[in-house]
């Protein structure tokens, strides 16, 4: 683990130390320490325990009117002291994850450079190809995981540019809140190489360099040097590219898996989440994997990674490739993708089977007769009454996940969803909504969002120093989630464990992802004897050190 500043290390005093984001302690400091570390009047006298400290921050942001409020208030508490920051998201992580993640990142990213108060991460600029070996070295602590951006998809909300850090940083606090990946290994980074969002490019606010997209050749240039860079500042680093425009995406991912520790958690960390979601809902529909056809709204990231684990996971089951893969079933903005279009990129292509042309998403409901349907394809009310209401026709217990972010992205709202069923549908959104009455039953449906698997699947892979980032730890991943769904949370229509579990499901998946590293020899460190507990001894936990 990286030096935190335990106390023998630790050589700040005074105002230098109240500045000091990673030992401050604010009002806990106590009154030994305030002596020793020349802090006596600095602070007011009375000395607050961190739970009163908490119960602080708890009321002064839940005064604040919006949530872009309370959004700014977490950061300014996380540049101010990161202790107290991540006790707080902690210890309250249903109320405070949606706050500093989706869905209000989102608003954050579109007004990054107007809400703008101190810098957090990295900005690798297009302008630094040949230098961004010593740009990494201007960062002085030994990162072990960089998640990067260049921008150009934020969540669905298209090109915000450099103000896409919003989704590194944001990630980044989960990855320390969810699983306990220590502060200090976590490393944002952007790659600032321009804009097509002409908003952007005309306000003076804007944070980014002004100027168009970096494409082709260049583009790849700098993020080979990028990569090298960072394996050579950081050796072994994880690097999880997040929010890449599709085409790079892909190519990206195919390139770089082999090579490095790397993975895309759009494609895969979605993936592991959804199939997650879809081997509980089976468990309610009483069908198996084999025999439910997943129909996707959308044929990008999101909706290829998820039928490429989903065909991964019938694979595994014994089904033929060619056979598993018949299971899924893509449409997306011209219509249903099928074997006769010619305007397929490759990776739709692995997808396109002999069928009819199908323009309208109603329709290839209509001709498929799915027993699921999941929205990947970021536009809102695509799942009509219309659409639910056939999925109801043809299954006892339709299965329709939302997962379009942010919020005005989702593909119908949970009330929609059980209510134009009959309280019947199995559902799970992207964005969070809140408990749904119909017909006198309560439903509690909880988002299908990949922050259920990165953070485990992240601190798995740094524990145990894993070489590579392979498909398998995704399906693990995906059980051990699953396995985590009680009877209860089903009979409330929750195929996901409550947020307030978090960390126990990431140690949970972390000890089965390094289990798969040290299994196929991808390990860099030796074999534990219990991979649960060495997992628990790698986990932060923001308590305050004692520095006198
Ligand atoms: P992407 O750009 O790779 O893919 C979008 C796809 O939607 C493309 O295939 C496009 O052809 C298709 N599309 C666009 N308009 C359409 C239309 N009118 N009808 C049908 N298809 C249409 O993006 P992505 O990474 O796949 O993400 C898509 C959405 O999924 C985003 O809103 C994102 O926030 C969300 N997402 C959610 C999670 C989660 O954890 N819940 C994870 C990843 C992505």
């Amino acid at each position: 683990m990286a030096d935190s500043g335990t106390p023998a290390s630790m050589q700040l005093r005074g105002q230098a130390l109240l500045q000091d984001p990673v030992h401050n302690k604010g009002t806990a400091f106590t009154d030994r320490e305030r002596d020793a570390l020349g802090l006596r009047g600095l602070l007011p006298a009375r000395v607050h325990t961190q739970p009163e400290q908490v119960q602080r921050v708890l009321a002064n942001m839940r005064r604040l009117p919006t949530d872009l409020d309370k959004y700014i208030f977490l950061t300014a508490l996380h540049d101010r002291n990161e202790t107290l920051f991540f006790r707080v998201v902690m210890e309250n992580a249903e109320e405070i994850m949606p706050l500093i993640y989706t869905p209000t990142v989102g608003l954050g990213c579109q007004l990054y450079g107007r809400i703008y108060r101190r810098p957090r991460g990295l900005f690798v600029t297009a302008a630094d190809a040949g230098r961004v070996k010593q740009v990494l070295q201007n960062w002085k602590q030994k990162a072990g995981i960089i998640v990067v951006t260049d921008g150009e998809r934020i969540l669905g909300l298209g090109d915000l540019g450099a103000q896409g850090m919003g989704i590194p940083v944001g990630k980044l606090s989960l990855y320390t809140a969810c699983a306990g990946m220590h502060p200090a290994l976590c490393l944002p980074v952007t790659l600032d190489v321009g804009t097509e969002n002409e908003e952007l490019l005309q306000d003076p606010l804007y944070i980014g360099q002004v100027r168009r997209r970096l494409r082709g050749a260049d583009y790849d240039a700098l993020v080979e040097e990028f990569v090298t860079a960072a394996n050579e500042v950081f050796p072994g680093v994880l690097v999880q590219f997040e929010d890449f425009a599709n085409a790079n995406a892909f190519r990206l991912l195919h390139k770089y898996q082999d090579r490095i520790c790397t993975f895309n958690d759009d494609i895969q960390g979605t993936a592991s989440v959804a199939l997650s979601g879809l081997k509980s809902a089976i468990r309610i529909t009483g069908k198996s994997l084999a025999d439910t056809r997943v129909l996707f709204l959308g044929a990008g990231e999101a909706a290829v990674g998820i039928a490429d684990l989903v065909t991964a996971s019938l694979v595994a089951q014994g089904l033929p490739e060619a056979e598993a893969r018949k299971r899924c079933w893509l449409v997306d903005s011209k219509g249903l993708v099928v074997a006769s279009r010619t305007d397929l990129t490759d990776h739709k292509r692995k997808y396109a089977h002999e069928h009819a042309a199908v323009k309208e998403f109603p329709d290839a409901v209509n001709a498929l007769k799915p027993q699921a349907i999941v929205g990947v394809a970021a536009v809102g009310r695509t799942f009509t009454r219309q659409v639910i209401e056939a999925m109801g026709s043809f299954n006892e217990r339709p299965i329709v996940f939302a997962l379009s972010n942010p919020t005005s992205k989702s593909e119908c709202t949970a009330e929609e969803a059980y209510a134009w069923s009959g309280g019947r549908a199995i559902f799970a959104c992207g964005s969070p909504f809140a408990p749904v009455n119909v017909n006198g039953k309560t439903f509690v449906p909880r988002q299908g969002n990949n922050s259920y698997i990165f953070p485990g699947v992240g601190l798995g892979v740094v524990s145990c120093k894993a070489r590579r980032v392979t498909d398998e730890m995704f399906l693990a991943a995906a059980d051990t989630l699953a396995g985590m769904v009680s009877q209860a949370d089903l009979d409330q229509g929750s195929i996901y464990p409550s947020l307030s579990r978090m960390r126990e499901v990431s140690a949970a998946i972390a000890a089965s992802v390094a289990d798969v590293a040290f299994r196929r020899g991808l390990a860099g460190v030796p074999q534990p004897a219990d991979t649960a507990a060495f997992i628990r001894s790698c986990m932060y936990e923001p308590s305050y050190p004692t520095y006198a």
